[in-house]
């Protein structure tokens, strides 16, 4: 049996089972818990093409309870365009390739996994994108019900996606300012098990695995600078606890400068840590890079601080910047990836021009998922 423990952050105490709030400080564990391992040894088991190679340090039991479709084990591309234009040594990591064509499917395949060991058969989850879809082909694929919320307003491609991948879709009315927040909130008054409530600790420690990746596929060599697309922040902060998970048991020897990109429409933790202060809500988000359009980031202060713990930055960047991008990205490293994705490459031009970035730096952009999800912003703008 492998020996790794639930762990509340708040308050600094191990938790036995799987409750959804923490017993001693009653903070809700989907926002304080955290998965720790106390392994000592790590085996990386070649046979597996999909994130499961890292099995030591994912929080299952039994193998025969692994969900895989082989996400993850996605490219990390050198790019001879953008190492000349920037000056440093510059790889793409393509999570379009991933079964639903984003990094979500990593965390949800840890996610849907664990529902089977624990036995949960009701899921649910609030979405109205990438991990909506992630959420239905998993569940499905094993005949679990997939109930998804999402707003009224959600368009129809999307709609469809959802229902393509066999969604059961409930519609409500309000504005959603944070998936994971309407999810705690729903939590409270239905009966099933929420991905992102009860459920986001197991999720968390599947988007780490694109950490351990890059560092197997750059032969150990640690890159001196990951460039994230932020959110909500589960993806930036889930990376360096992997890498903190990494140097503690002495495969790597220091740890990533962190960057996280932006929409400037929607951008509290870039405005956070330019005034060095708190996250404040966005009131009126404006930006329709809706994979990263999180007005109030569940994760935003952990963020902050593992910016400061490592000595990174936050830069944000406006629609049309990153339109232009995509474009460029598909031309130049022939991946076509929305608009989210290219605030990557947007952030390591701007830092080229600074300090920040050296011409030895090996700097590696994440490339969450595929531009056919957002095609709508394309139209008038491809020639
Ligand atoms: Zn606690």
């Amino acid at each position: 049996m492998k020996d790794y423990k639930y762990y509340c952050n708040n308050c600094n105490t191990n938790i036995d089972g799987h409750p959804v709030r923490c017993g001693k400080c009653n903070q809700i564990l989907a926002v304080t818990g955290r998965i720790s391992y106390q392994t000592t040894n790590v085996e990386i088991l070649n046979e597996k093409n999909n994130i499961w190679r890292y099995w030591d340090l994912l929080p299952l039991d039994k193998e025969t309870n692994i969900i895989s479709k082989n996400e993850g084990f996605s490219s990390l591309n050198k790019s001879e365009y953008y190492s000349n234009l920037c000056k440093c040594n510059v790889y793409l990591k393509d999570e379009t390739k991933n079964p639903t064509n984003s990094f979500k499917d990593r965390g949800m395949s840890v996610a849907v996994s664990k529902a089977r060991e624990l036995g949960l058969i009701d899921l649910a989850t609030v979405s109205t994108g990438n991990s909506g879809l992630s959420f239905s082909m998993y569940t499905n694929s094993i005949g679990l019900k997939s109930r998804v919320y999402i707003p009224k307003s959600t368009d129809k491609e999307k709609t469809l996606l959802l229902r393509l991948y066999g969604a059961e879709i409930t519609f409500f009315t309000e504005n959603l300012s944070d998936t994971r927040t309407k999810e705690i909130e729903l939590s409270r008054t239905e009966n099933q098990t929420f991905i992102k409530a009860h459920l986001h600790s197991y999720y968390f420690e599947g988007q780490k695995t694109i950490g351990f990746e890059i560092i197997e596929q750059l032969n150990f060599d640690v890159p001196d600078i990951i460039i994230v697309p932020t959110g909500g922040g589960t993806l930036f902060t889930s990376l360096w606890k992997g890498f903190e998970e990494l140097h503690r048991l002495n495969i790597i020897s220091k740890i990533p400068k962190p960057v996280c990109v932006q929409a400037s429409g929607c951008s509290p933790i870039v405005n956070a840590f330019k005034s060095k202060d708190k996250i404040k809500e966005i009131k009126n988000p404006n930006t329709s890079v809706s994979s990263i359009r999180i007005a109030n980031p569940s994760l935003g202060n952990e963020v902050l601080n593992i910016i400061e713990k490592y000595n990174g930055t936050a830069l944000s960047f406006c629609d049309e910047e990153l339109i232009e991008n995509v474009i460029e990205i598909a031309r130049k490293d022939g991946i076509f990836v929305e608009p989210a994705c290219s605030t990557t490459i947007a952030g390591l031009k701007e830092l080229s021009r600074t300090e920040f970035i050296k011409e030895s730096d090996t700097v590696v952009c994440i490339l969450t998922g595929h531009g056919y999800k957002s095609m709508n912003l394309l139209f008038d703008k491809v020639n």
